[in-house]
């Protein structure tokens, strides 16, 4: 709370009112129609300054924190061009398919746009989610924090409005306003990071009253019971807004919503935005603390990039426009830190237990640690080229690698929070760098300060002199087969594996269960057993191989993803059947023997394999300082009661 670096020559961001400055113009006027919502549609009319001549348009293509170009434009339909009461042609341009061009005639000073936009995704019959980007239009080649926008929107009758917007006139969002709602003007790159969730069953509630500003969750579900959220999580939630509070040591937001939807039909969603974040889960996600441990972190994670990734954000990630390629290059810090301090975080607010903790560690560890793709791909490239990671099938997944760069960087500042420690005599960690990095220029509103690695490495070694660029450069830049446990062993535990899992891998086995029995989600499907540190392969709950770890056992019989297991030493397959083949083998020199459907034929495999079962454990390292323990306990002061 005291460290408040100021050094203004690094803000190089626009604030929101500064923005609102050097819009001269009059605002773009948008409003968006979700009443149509059930049935898909989302509308809008936009009014939008012009001159006389020709005018290009366009709508948003690299959207902030999806890492890949994911603007709607395939679903933006009913582009209609009015003015002055006569419509107006307009044609795409050929090379930028965002864009339109319109020639506006003499006299006219106010472009009419109307479009819709099909929705597939974050709607149900009773829930809409607005991200901005499905409806907005704006001057193209311009940046987007000069762009000034008043905003507003209509919802079905009855439905509560959950936002970071400010609305013109105050309102009890409990109340459920319905109709229009008009919200202060602000500029197309804060209106973009400010979605609306609106739905039939709806709740607000204040969180941690006794830290400033303010803090709220907003709560739409299919079912009318579930957005009511339990007490007790909404007092871990409480809990959450004072560790982040503890930790960071500042805030950059005039006030913050959580956005809930907890619904089967809506699909899942964890996306970041500066004064809220857009986070979606199945409609028992939350509702006790077994459904809990799944997305436990999911809200701490989000929470954490208001500071790390929103207001501190790579140099090469932010653009002026949402039209230029955002850089992956450092998302080892952007959501590789993130990773680290949201499950953290999730732990000291109780959301889940330090057990839990560890369990969950241990698991995505050993994923990173048996993962052969590592042998040509750097973590850089994993961040480098996020853009065409993210969305892949599991074929082969082992050998592309997927985005390590959440996981490893979890790793990677579990390793520089422990060196912090271990080199200070435990007068300092991580935090005294957070709190240097995260809360340069104290307090503020909705900002985005650009940096470099040079300044990680610079407010590292104000922390702890160190070769930190050394530590960086070894760990992010070059290859290494094994992943990085320096900081779970540092931590006093070490990785190893034994003949049963974790309770919590049985926990959230047994959630993803629910979820693929769940209504309304047929495409999903359940885990199979975890054979992918015996035998090196994954199985869907259908028995159908998944991916294959290359140079594994399955590997090495010739198996392939897609394929179906059908018969274990001549039974039938199912789960117990595979795992006491597996206990079996342990004993013998016979080969565990396989019946494979490969598309229309049926063929026998011989696995190789006498290692008996896996499953990735944290064991204690007695003797040795618990680092991980000490990590994971709260910071913050528990509220004084009145
Ligand atoms: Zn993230």
């Amino acid at each position: 709370m005291h460290l408040r670096h100021r050094s203004p020559k690094v803000l190089i961001g626009v604030s929101l009112f500064g923005a609102m400055a050097c819009a001269a113009q009059q605002p773009i006027r948008i409003t968006a129609d979700l009443t149509d919502a059930p049935r898909k549609l989302y509308h809008a009319e936009v009014d939008i300054p012009v001159h006389a001549g020709p005018v290009a348009l366009t709508t948003p293509e690299w959207i902030p924190g999806n890492h890949m170009p994911t603007g709607p434009v395939q679903d933006i339909v009913g582009v209609v061009f009015t003015a002055n009461g006569k419509t107006l042609p307009w044609t795409r341009d050929e090379t930028d398919l965002y864009q339109f061009h319109v020639e506006v005639p003499a006299d006219v000073t106010s472009l009419h746009a109307h479009l819709d936009c099909i929705v597939t995704t974050r709607v149900s019959d009773h829930i809409a989610v607005l991200e901005w980007e499905k409806l907005l239009l704006y001057p193209a080649h311009t940046p987007v924090r000069d762009i000034a926008i008043q905003p507003s929107v209509i919802v079905p009758v009855g439905w509560g409005i959950g936002t970071a917007l400010t609305p013109t006139k105050p309102f009890d969002p409990n109340t459920k306003p319905g109709g229009t709602v008009q919200f202060e003007p602000t500029t197309v790159e804060q209106l973009q990071d400010s979605p609306i969730i609106t739905g039939e069953y709806f709740h607000e509630f204040p969180l941690a009253p006794d830290i400033s500003p303010k803090h709220y969750i907003d709560v739409v579900s299919d079912q009318p019971a579930d957005s009511n959220l339990r007490p007790e999580l909404r007092a871990e939630i409480s809990n959450l807004v004072r560790e982040a509070d503890a930790a960071y040591a500042s805030h950059h937001y005039h006030a913050y919503h959580f956005l809930l939807t907890l619904s089967d039909i809506t699909g899942g969603e964890g996306l970041e935005h500066g004064q809220s974040s857009d986070n979606g889960i199945g409609e028992k996600g939350f509702s006790d603390t077994r459904h809990q441990l799944a997305n436990a972190d999911l809200l701490a994670h989000e929470f954490t990039h208001s500071w790390n990734g929103k207001y501190r954000r790579p140099w090469n990630l932010y653009q002026p426009d949402f039209a230029t390629m955002q850089q992956g290059e450092l998302l080892w810090v952007y959501e590789g830190m993130t990773q680290y301090l949201g499950n953290v975080l999730a732990a000291r607010a109780g959301l889940k237990s330090q057990a839990q903790y560890r369990d969950l560690l241990a698991l995505s560890a050993a994923n990173l640690d048996n993962k052969p793709g590592r042998d040509w791909r750097s973590t850089d490239d994993t961040a480098i080229a996020a853009s065409i990671l993210r969305g892949r099938d599991m074929t082969w997944s082992n050998l592309r690698r997927g985005q390590d760069y959440y996981q490893e960087g979890e790793l990677l500042w579990l390793d520089a929070d422990t060196l912090i420690r271990q080199l200070t005599d435990d007068k300092k960690s991580l935090t005294d760098f957070l709190q240097i990095f995260l809360a340069k220029g104290g307090n503020t509103g909705p900002l985005i300060v650009p940096y470099h690695r040079e300044e990680l490495i610079a407010d590292l070694n104000q922390v702890a002199p160190y070769d930190w660029a050394g530590f960086l450069h070894d760990r992010i830049d070059l290859i290494h087969p094994q992943a990085d446990l320096a900081g779970i062993e540092r931590g006093g535990y070490k990785l190893a594996y034994r003949d049963h899992p974790s309770e919590s891998e049985l926990t959230m086995t047994a959630a993803s269960a629910r979820a693929a029995t769940s209504t309304a989600s047929p495409q999903r499907m359940t885990a199979g057993p975890n054979v992918w540190y015996s035998l090196g392969l994954r199985l869907n709950g259908e028995a159908i191989i998944t991916d294959i770890r290359w140079n594994g056992p399955a590997d090495k019989a010739q198996l392939a993803p897609g394929e179906k297991l059908i018969a274990i030493n001549g039974h039938v397959y199912n789960a117990d059947a595979l795992h006491e083949a597996i206990v079996a083998a342990q004993s013998s020199k016979d080969p565990i023997h396989l019946l494979i459907q490969s598309e229309d034929t049926i063929r026998p495999a011989d696995i190789d394999y006498h290692g008996g079962e896996r499953y990735p454990v944290m064991v204690r390292v007695d003797g040795t300082k618990d680092y991980l323990d000490e990590i994971t306990t709260p910071l913050a002061k528990p509220p004084v009661a009145k």
